[in-house]
C-alpha cells in the first residue's frame, strides 16, 4: 500500500501544493527526483510546482515558479544535470531575501518544499522553516497576506534530497549523482590505463572531493590504483617515500603503468594541501617515470545518469512526497537517504551537523573520527583499500602454511567476474598463497584444465568484461570434480557464478562424506546479471546489465521521437526473476514491466492496451513495456507486439526488441567492480582462516567437517555477509531458481504511478 492513492479532495477545497527546487552544484539523477516528485504529487490530487534556478527562483518568484503538468517532466530521466536549473543565491542568505521567498510560496498556497542539494542548500531550507512564523508576522504587518492564509499555511514542511556527486552527507550511504560521477571517473581511468600501459607511464589523477574522499577511494578500489590520497586519512609525512616504494614494487612485479588517485582536497597530516604537481615531482625525481597529470574536473558531473542514480533519485523523490502526504501537520525537516539497499528517513539537521564536523575533525587531526563520521561503509572501504595495498612483504601473514586456492566460474558470464578473479588472486598471493583457475566451470575442474593465476597475469583484469577463465552451466560430476581437486592438491574452492554455482556448491558439500577431497572450504561469490542468488541483495554483473539495458531503452525511445507514436516491447534476460525488467523499467521511464512472478494474462493485456490507447490519444509519442524473458510462455514478445499492433486503432505502431547478449555489457560498472573486490577479498580471508582452523596436523591436509566452511558471500546493507549454504536452502525456490524474498516490489508499485498507469486505472 506504500503508493496507494489518496482520495480526491472535495470540490472547492484547496489542493495541497508541493514545490521542488534544485540548488548548489548539479548532479546526475536530480531530474529523476524532480520527475518523481511532480508525478507522485499530481497522482495524489496535489498541485506541483518547480522552482527554477534554485533559491534565486524562490526569491524572485514570477515565472521562476512554474505549475507543472504530467508531461512537463517527460523525457528528462536520461538527462544529466538539472532541467529546472540550479544556482547559488546570496540574497537567500539574508532575511529580506528569505522573506520575499516566503511570500512567493504563500501566494501560491505552497507549504511543502522539497530541496535537492548539498549541505549548504539543506541548511538554508532548515533556516527557512525555523523562520517561517516570523515571515508570517512580518507579512501580516505589511498586509501582504491575509489572516486566513497565515492560518491555513501556518507552517512549512521541508524534505531534503541530497544531490551531490561527492557523496558527502553523513547519515546516508549514497547521494544522488555520486554513482554517475564514479562511472565517469572509472571510464576515464580505463582510457588512461591503456595509453599509460602502452608507454609505461605514470598518471596522477585528480578527482572531485574537497573534504570527502569517497570518489577517490571507490575509484581506487574499482580500478586497482597503486596509491590514493583522501582528505579524511592523510598519509604520514614520509608519503613521498612510501608512495614511490609502492609504485616501484608494483613495477618490479611487471605492471607497465602506475596510477595515483587523489581527491582534490588531499592534504598531509599537518593540513597542508598536496598538489598533483608535487606528487608528479616526487615520482619523477625518485623513479624517473614519465609522469602525467589528469584533472578530471567537470567531466565528472556530465552525461546520462546511471541506473543507480535514476532509481535513487526516483525513489527518494517519491518517498519525500509520500512522507509529507502521510504525516499530517507540521513535521521536522528530514532527508531521504539510503542505508545499503534500504531507503531511510534521517533528521536533516543532525546529518548536517555530522557532515560539518568532518572538516573540523580533519583540521584537528582526528583522522580516525573523520573516517568514522562518514559511516560504517566508508570505514570498511578504507580498511579494504589498506588490505589491497599491503603488497609490502612486511605485512604478510602466512599462518600455518601457504594454501592452494582454486577458482572456477559457473553459469552465464557476468561483468565483474574478471575483477573478482583479479581481487581474489591479489589478496591470496599477497599472503603467499597460490591460486589456480579452472577453465569452463565444473567441466573444466572435472577435466583438470587449469592455469596458475599470478599477480601479473590478473593485474589488468579490473576493467575487462566477460570471463577470462571461461564459464559454463553444467552441474558438477561429483566424482570427477573430487578426483581432480585431490590430484591438484586444492585446499579451497571459490565458485564465481549465479544459481548454478550455488546449487553446484551445495551438491559438492553434500557429497563430502563420501569424498574426502571435498572436505575443503567452498565459497560462492554471487555473479549473475539476473540478481537471483539467495543470501545477497546484489550479485556482481547485475548493475552492469541494468545499465546496458537502460542505455538500449534510452536509444530505442529516442528513435520514437522521429518515428512517432510507437509502443516498444523490450525483452530482457533475468530468468524467473523480475529484478532486471522492473529495475530497468523504473530507470528508463517505461510504462510497464512484465515479470515472471506476476505473469501476463489476457486481462493485463486488455488493461494495458486501453492504457496506451488513452495515452496516445492524449498525444504521447512513445511508450515502453519491459518484458522479462520468462514472464509468460504464451504471451511471448512477438505475440504481444502483434496484439498491441493489431488493436492500436491506428493510434500507435508496435515494435519489439530482444536485447539478448547486449545485456552482459562491455566493461563492468563501478558498482560491480567494487562489490566483486569486496566479495573476493572476503572469500580469501574466510578461506585462509578456515584452512588454518581445519588443517590436520598429521596429514597436513585441510579437512572440514560436515557442512562447515561452505558459504555464500553476500551484501546486506553496506555489510559483507557470509551465510552457510545449508542455511540458504529454506530461503531458496529451487524450481524457479530465485530467492523466496525479493527486493524489487516497491520499484514495481512506483512504476505504475510514474507511468500514469494507476492514474487512469484508479480513476475508472
Ligand atoms: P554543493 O555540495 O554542490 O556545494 P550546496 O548545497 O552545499 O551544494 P552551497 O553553495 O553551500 O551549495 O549552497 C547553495 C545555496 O544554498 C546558497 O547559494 C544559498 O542560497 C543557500 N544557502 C547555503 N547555506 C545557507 C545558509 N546558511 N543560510 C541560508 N541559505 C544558505
Amino acid at each position: 500500500d506504500m503508493y496507494k492513492r489518496l482520495p480526491e479532495p472535495p470540490a472547492g477545497t484547496a489542493r495541497r501544493a508541493f514545490a521542488v527546487l534544485t540548488s548548489g552544484g548539479d548532479s546526475q539523477g536530480m531530474n529523476a527526483a524532480v520527475r518523481a516528485i511532480v508525478r507522485v504529487a499530481l497522482y495524489n490530487y496535489c498541485d506541483a510546482y518547480a522552482i527554477y534556478e534554485g533559491y534565486v527562483g524562490l526569491v524572485n518568484g514570477g515565472s521562476f515558479i512554474k505549475k507543472m503538468g504530467w508531461g512537463d517532466v517527460s523525457g528528462i530521466l536520461s538527462q544529466g544535470g538539472t532541467v529546472i536549473g540550479t544556482a547559488r543565491c546570496a540574497e537567500f542568505r539574508d532575511y529580506p531575501g528569505r522573506l520575499k521567498a516566503a511570500l512567493n510560496l504563500l501566494e501560491r498556497g505552497i507549504n511543502n518544499l522539497i530541496v535537492i542539494g548539498g549541505d549548504g542548500s539543506l541548511t538554508g531550507a532548515d533556516l527557512f522553516k525555523r523562520e517561517w512564523p516570523q515571515y508570517l508576522k512580518d507579512l501580516l504587518q505589511q498586509k501582504a497576506i491575509s489572516e486566513e492564509l497565515a492560518q491555513r499555511l501556518s507552517y512549512i514542511n521541508i524534505v531534503g534530497l541530497v544531490g551531490s556527486i561527492d557523496n558527502d552527507l553523513c547519515g546516508t550511504d549514497n547521494t544522488i549523482g555520486a554513482d554517475t560521477a564514479l562511472k565517469r571517473i572509472v571510464e576515464s581511468i580505463d582510457s588512461i590505463s591503456s595509453t599509460a600501459a602502452s608507454h609505461q607511464r605514470s598518471f596522477v589523477l585528480e578527482v572531485m572531493g574537497r573534504n570527502c574522499g569517497y570518489l577517490a577511494l571507490m575509484a581506487a578500489i574499482a580500478s586497482g590504483a597503486d596509491w590514493t590520497f583522501i582528505p579524511e586519512q592523510p598519509h604520514g609525512d614520509d608519503w613521498r617515500v612510501a608512495m614511490c616504494d609502492e609504485l616501484k614494487r608494483n613495477r618490479e612485479r611487471g605492471r607497465r603503468m602506475s596510477l595515483v588517485i587523489m581527491a582534490e582536497g588531499a592534504r598531509d597530516r599537518s593540513g597542508t594541501p598536496i598538489t598533483a604537481e608535487q606528487v608528479k615531482q616526487a615520482i619523477d625525481s625518485t623513479l624517473h617515470h614519465d609522469t602525467r597529470i589528469t584533472v578530471l574536473g567537470h567531466v565528472q558531473r556530465g552525461g546520462a545518469p546511471t541506473v543507480y542514480d535514476r532509481v535513487l533519485g526516483t525513489v527518494c523523490g517519491a518517498r519525500a512526497v509520500q512522507y509529507l502526504l502521510h504525516n499530517a501537520g507540521q513535521v521536522r525537516p528530514v532527508v531521504m537517504g539510503v542505508s545499503g539497499s534500504k531507503y531511510i528517513t534521517i533528521p536533516l539537521m543532525e546529518s548536517i551537523a555530522l557532515t560539518q564536523s568532518v572538516p573540523v575533525a580533519i583540521k584537528s587531526k582526528e583522522f580516525a573520527r573523520a573516517v568514522e563520521l562518514r559511516g560504517p561503509g566508508f570505514v570498511s572501504d578504507v580498511c579494504l583499500l589498506h588490505q589491497l595495498n599491503s603488497a609490502d612483504p612486511t605485512h604478510r601473514h602466512v599462518g600455518t602454511r601457504p594454501f592452494k586456492i582454486a577458482i572456477a566460474c559457473v553459469g552465464a558470464p557476468a561483468s565483474g567476474m574478471n575483477s573478482a578473479i583479479r581481487a581474489a588472486v591479489l589478496a591470496a598471493v599477497d599472503s603467499l598463497h597460490t591460486v589456480i583457475g579452472y577453465h569452463d566451470g565444473f567441466d573444466g575442474i572435472a577435466k583438470g584444465e587449469f592455469e596458475e593465476l599470478t599477480w601479473l597475469s590478473v593485474s589488468q583484469l579490473a576493467d575487462k568484461g566477460g570471463c577470462v577463465l571461461g564459464t559454463n552451466r553444467s552441474a558438477p560430476n561429483i566424482g570427477q570434480v573430487a578426483t581432480s581437486l585431490q590430484k591438484h592438491a586444492v585446499d579451497a574452492l571459490i565458485l564465481i557464478g549465479g544459481f548454478e554455482a550455488y546449487t553446484g556448491a551445495l551438491a559438492l558439500v553434500r557429497a563430502r562424506s563420501a569424498n574426502p577431497a571435498l572436505r575443503i572450504p567452498i565459497l560462492c561469490l554471487p555473479a549473475t546479471i539476473s540478481n537471483n542468488v539467495p543470501g545477497t541483495e546484489m550479485s556482481v554483473g547485475s548493475d552492469t546489465a541494468l545499465n546496458a539495458i537502460v542505455t538500449c531503452i534510452d536509444t530505442i525511445k529516442q528513435s520514437a521521437t522521429s518515428s512517432r507514436a510507437r509502443v516498444f516491447v523490450i525483452e530482457t534476460h533475468g530468468g524467473n526473476c523480475g529484478y532486471l525488467p522492473v529495475t530497468s523499467a523504473l530507470a528508463a521511464g517505461a510504462e510497464r514491466a512484465y515479470t515472471p512472478e506476476e505473469g501476463i494474462s489476457l486481462s493485463t493485456l486488455v488493461t494495458d492496451l486501453q492504457h496506451f490507447q488513452r495515452r496516445f490519444s492524449e498525444g504521447a509519442n512513445c511508450a515502453v513495456i519491459v518484458r522479462g524473458e520468462k514472464a509468460s510462455s504464451t504471451y511471448t514478445t512477438p505475440v504481444i507486439e502483434a496484439i498491441l499492433g493489431e488493436e492500436s486503432r491506428q493510434l500507435f505502431t508496435c515494435r519489439s526488441n530482444v536485447l539478448g547478449h547486449l545485456q552482459q555489457g562491455f566493461t563492468p560498472s563501478p558498482i560491480d567492480r567494487i562489490s566483486s573486490v569486496k566479495f573476493a577479498v572476503q572469500c580469501v580471508t574466510t578461506i585462509v582462516s578456515e584452512c588454518n582452523r581445519a588443517l590436520d596436523a598429521t596429514t597436513n591436509t585441510v579437512q572440514v567437517a560436515g557442512s562447515e566452511a561452505a558459504f555464500m558471500v553476500g551484501l546486506k546493507g553496506v555489510g559483507i555477509t557470509l551465510t552457510p549454504l545449508e542455511e540458504l536452502v529454506e530461503h531458496s525456490d529451487f524450481k524457479l531458481r530465485v530467492p523466496k524474498a525479493q527486493l524489487w516490489t516497491e520499484a514495481n508499485l512506483l512504476l505504475h504511478v510514474l507511468g500514469k498507469y494507476d492514474y487512469y486505472n484508479d480513476a475508472k
